[in-house]
């Protein structure tokens, strides 16, 4: 990805320009160290060092301190580089403490000989390390533990052969830090050989191994587990337990000749270590291995809330419940069992060992009040909490026993939305249809234009506005963003159709652009991701659920939903000659245009955890899974299986909520296209439904697997999501925002069948057939003709004609706002 989000002609005059302005700012406030140029964000020192050791910024007493305090300013460094300094001889952590945000560090041609064990532990954000040209004698990998580095260049550096660099020797073989690319050397005696020919005995990686990979225990228990860590040198070995609630303690330190052995006992376990992982590390000079254990603990359930149900709404008792294993929850109205039914029944998240939920009463009239038990049971214990529901809607015509069955004594049985539907009808009815007929009259005079091919189908009765913003290859803001492109050579051809082969060209940006600004990919370290259960699988690899550690500054740990990617090659760069290098590059600027993608209906994405594989991208966990599983979820043929029996329904989706969706989308598909991003996939499959109906989009190019029959396979590897594509698409490889407002237009579709697929009822080829002829979706059922209106004002053959998508964004707002009011859904 280059620069998707930066004007491009951004001139360097500009830039030094605003440099220099900060730099007088900063001036102000401190001084540039002799012989040193600076910038806000660089230090650049390549000029004989008059004997100083390290450049620091030296303060200045103007009194005035401006808004950035002098940590500030510190921080601001992003890079330094020194050459040809002769008095910086050691490097220590004072030296580069105070540089907290510093990324690059460039030390050479100097007389650097010693690097203190922790001169980068202040330097978190160190990516790029460069020590070439020093006569450093040795260096220890543990200096470079905790950082993420991308490189750290040694050329020239000429160290001492043996055991101590033997890991900088592996690091070259493994290509971590991009040693690989490098010709190091080492000297051994008086001869000088290459790095890569060193051959050191007994001075390997350690070993390790622990007693259990698993370990299940009932809290209160006491429990030892051994780790054993060998090899040469013999490694030091120790359990970290930080954060471990259980009592401790390390016993003892056994050392045989070929194995250090060391024990951990827990005394009285506590349930809050349940789901810890008990790590064991082993260190020698040459590197690091662990070893985890899983402990599970299991504990009799607690209620730890029972509330009694909320005013306003009435119709749930909340509750929270813990134990470990999953505790079995039933419900008491007067001392009898309420048996699960259509009108209470319980709805339940497990977060952990937490059983979090509601008793939820559908219509509860003042016969449901009174007091509810709930018991929690596993075959540790039992729990029970007694709260008093107080409901006090008034009687409707429909009444419930305490069970929540209909009595006799109803005699009309409606659903609750047709209450409100019926009453506002007469209020709502008037004031919106004028609204929604002036907005209409004015779009049909003035864009309601047949498609200039004449064809049967789209008729514009709601059609596209100019596009100020688009067609995105007419605007020149200086934005790197071709969205339209040129037919390439690889295409299949399907009847009368010749489908290109392509590929997203903002996947798959390549080369390199000064403009760039700089996106700082956040990297999240593997032992800070704990899977916890498989949520799907994409084309490339499985979706889990996970917990993660030291991603919120909140929080300790949070869900978050992990992707890995178990093969990149098969996503990335398929046809270059190092496809397994070109696909990390590829996997690094896929992160940074997901990194640069920031709204409310856009999947949040944390980062990236690439230390060793498979390569993983981690995102917001979206609690309710992809939309098009949602809506079928929701639709009229859903039921919940228990044991295999249908149980009852999920509740239907009603029209406010399903234009409460798709108003979401919208708004999310608004904020691409201000991005200039051009989606290509956009569907029901590929956004996801968090709590309280809140929908993003959120997949970015990599599922093509569980949908695969959503997709039509051309050539080798691309898969093209057909039904969804406009004509322009599928026969020119066209794709545009205004492709994307095509998509949405089927999304919309997608909406109101409840998740059906599109042209479900034709095979792929005929599918192409129809659109390229001009056909068009029918009205879903339960679709306003307001909504189809929109749904054929995306459907507009001329790409210029459709809808643009923030008119549709409003228009769906305004309906859903009006909503229950008379949307005609028969005429
Ligand atoms: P994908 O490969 O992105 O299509 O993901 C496969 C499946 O994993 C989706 O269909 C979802 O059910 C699930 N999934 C993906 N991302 C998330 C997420 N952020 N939160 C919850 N579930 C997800």
């Amino acid at each position: 990805m280059d620069s998707f989000f930066i004007p491009q002609r951004i001139c360097w005059w500009r830039v030094l320009f605003l440099l220099s302005i900060f730099q007088d700012y900063l001036s102000n406030m401190l001084d540039c160290p002799p012989t040193c140029s600076c910038s806000p964000t660089e230090i650049y020192c390549n000029k004989s060092d008059n004997g100083i050791s390290f450049p620091l910024f030296s303060l200045q007493d103007t009194g005035n301190n401006g808004n950035n305090s002098i940590e500030d300013l510190f921080k601001n460094i992003t890079s330094i580089h020194i050459e040809n300094w002769t008095g910086l001889q050691t490097l220590k952590e004072v030296d580069i403490e105070l540089y907290t945000g510093l990324q690059r560090l460039t030390i050479m041609n100097g007389n650097l000989r010693v690097i203190q064990a922790r001169a980068f532990s202040k330097n978190p954000h160190l990516r790029y390390i460069n020590l070439s040209k020093n006569p450093l004698t040795t260096l220890s990998w543990q200096l470079f533990q905790n950082l993420q580095l991308s490189e750290l260049r040694l050329e020239d550096v000429v160290f001492e052969c043996g055991c101590d660099i033997r890991w900088i020797q592996l690091w070259q073989q493994r290509g971590e830090a991009g040693l690989h690319n490098q010709l190091l050397f080492c000297t051994n005696g008086a001869a000088r050989i290459p790095l890569q020919t060193m051959n050191i005995s007994l001075c390997d990686l350690p070993d390790i191994s622990v007693t259990h990979s698993n370990l299940t225990v009932i809290e209160g228990d006491r429990v030892t587990v051994t780790c054993n860590g060998s090899g040469y040198p013999l490694p030091e070995v120790d359990w970290t337990v930080n954060d471990l609630h259980s009592i401790n303690t390390h016993q003892s330190n056994v050392y045989w000749p070929k194995v250090h052995s060391i024990n951990l006992t827990l005394v009285n376990v506590s349930r809050d270590d349940n789901f810890y992982m008990l790590t064991c590390i082993a260190e020698n000079k040459v590197g690091m291995a662990n070893a985890s254990i899983q402990l599970t603990v299991y504990f009799p359930p607690t209620i730890l809330k029972l509330d009694e149900p909320e005013r306003r709404h009435e119709t749930c008792i909340e509750f929270t419940v813990r134990g470990n294993p999953q505790p079995t929850l039933r419900w008491f109205y007067r001392d009898k069992l309420i048996p699960p039914s259509d009108y209470i029944r319980t709805d339940m998240d497990t977060y952990q060992d937490y059983l979090e939920g509601c008793l939820n009463f559908k219509n509860p009239t003042h016969h449901n009040n009174g007091n509810y038990t709930l018991e929690a049971s596993n075959f540790l214990g039992v729990a029970t909490k007694t709260v008093y529901g107080h409901f006090l809607n008034a009687p409707f015509s429909e009444d419930y026993d305490y069970n929540g069955t209909p009595t006799p004594t109803i005699t009309v049985t409606h659903r609750p939305e047709e209450d409100t539907f019926g009453v506002s009808i007469a209020v709502g009815l008037a004031g919106f249809a004028c609204v929604l007929l002036v907005v209409l009259f004015v779009l049909i005079n003035k864009y309601g234009r047949r498609s200039k091919f004449g064809m049967k189908g789209p008729v514009a009765v709601i059609s596209g506005e100019e596009d100020s913003a688009s067609p995105l290859h007419h605007v020149n803001h200086g934005i790197i963003t071709p969205c339209t492109l040129d037919a390439g050579p690889d295409a299949v051809v399907i009847g009368m159709t010749r489908i290109p082969v392509i590929e997203n060209p903002q996947y798959f940006r390549h080369g390199h652009n000064c403009n760039k600004p700089a996106t700082y990919v956040q990297h999240i370290k593997r032992r800070d991701i704990i899977l916890k259960r498989e949520l799907g699988e994409g084309a490339f690899g499985k979706v889990f659920l996970a917990e993660c550690y030291n991603l919120s500054p909140t929080k300790d740990k949070m869900l978050v939903a992990v992707k890995t990617l178990k093969d990149p090659t098969l996503v990335f760069s398929q046809t270059l000659k190092d496809p397994t290098l070109a696909a990390r590059k590829d996997f690094q600027r896929e992160a940074e245009l997901l990194t640069n993608l920031q709204h409310e209906h856009i999947v949040k994405f944390y980062g990236v955890c690439v230390d060793g594989d498979p390569l993983i991208m981690v995102f917001e966990y979206m609690k309710h899974g992809d939309l098009n599983k949602f809506l079928r979820a929701h639709g009229p043929d859903a039921m919940i299986l228990v044991d295999g029996q249908p149980l009852q329904t999920n509740g239907e989706l009603g029209l406010s909520q399903m234009l409460h969706i798709a108003t979401q989308i919208a708004a999310g598909m608004m904020y691409l296209a201000s991005q200039h991003f051009v989606h290509r996939d956009l569907a029901t499959r590929n956004c996801l439904v968090g709590n309280g109906l809140l929908v993003k989009i959120g997949d970015f190019g990599m599922s093509r697997d569980i949908y695969s029959t959503d997709y039509y396979r051309v050539g080798g590897h691309t898969m093209l999501p057909i039904r969804w594509m406009p004509p322009e698409s599928i026969m020119y490889r066209k794709f545009t925002t205004e492709s994307d407002v095509w998509s949405f237009g089927v999304i919309l579709w997608e909406i109101f069948t409840y998740g059906k697929q599109p042209w479900f009822q034709l095979a792929n080829n005929e599918v192409i057939e129809c659109i390229t002829q001009g056909r068009v979706l029918e009205r879903p059922r339960v679709c306003p003709k307001e909504v189809y209106d929109i749904m054929l004002g995306c459907w507009q053959r001329e790409p210029q004609q459709r809808l643009n998508i923030k008119d549709i964004q409003k228009i769906l707002y305004a309906l859903g706002k009006a909503t229950p009011v008379y949307l005609d859904i028969l005429g």
